[in-house]
């Protein structure tokens, strides 16, 4: 089981989630909707999705410090 993204965060989460919960209500709306839709082409095969994903994370990542 990963744990969460945020810094010095180690609470774990689920497969599938990026943030424990506590974090990701932190997240601004419109990251996390980048971050569902890049994981949606992610999963249609887009190849560019996986690396939009991950500075979608970078993003909301840095905004919960
Ligand atoms: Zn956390």
């Amino acid at each position: 089981m990963a744990a969460c993204c945020a810094t010095e965060c180690l609470t774990p989460v689920a497969p599938g989630h990026v943030m424990c919960g506590e974090h990701w209500a932190e997240v601004p709306l419109e990251q996390k909707k980048e971050i569902y839709h890049q994981r949606a082409r992610q999963a249609q095969g887009w190849p560019d999705a996986k690396d939009l994903l991950q500075a979608a994370i970078d993003a909301a990542t840095e905004s919960v410090q």
